[in-house]
């Protein structure tokens, strides 16, 4: 499942200029090797050791506010569509463009 798999990773800051990465999603292009300030100290990020419980919080309020609204989207136009998140945030970004150029009024 793409949400249990999203949860595992860690997240982690260059220690030099604070740039965040994850360590399955946004992964430096060279490994050990800040892609902004070419820094090789990572730290975990503070609010990591809370992300699972803040995950899981996120998702509840999903369910609770948010399946609602796609709900009623699906059934009056149309307009929701679905697609594979688990892909890179570059190919992700290009989907939801592509998307949203297509359905575009
Ligand atoms: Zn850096």
């Amino acid at each position: 499942m793409p949400t249990q798999y999203r949860r595992k990773g860690r997240v982690v800051s260059c220690q030099e200029c604070g740039k965040g990465y994850h360590d399955r999603h946004d992964i430096p292009r060279v490994a050990n090797t800040c892609n902004i300030c070419g820094g090789h100290t990572f730290v975990r990020r503070e609010d990591d050791a809370d992300a699972e419980h803040m995950v899981n919080v996120r998702l509840e309020n999903y369910r609770n506010r948010t399946m609602g609204v796609i709900t009623y989207y699906k059934a009056t136009n149309g307009l929701v569509t679905r697609l594979d998140a688990t892909r890179s945030i570059s190919e992700v970004g290009d989907t939801v463009a592509e998307t949203i150029k297509r359905i575009g009024r």
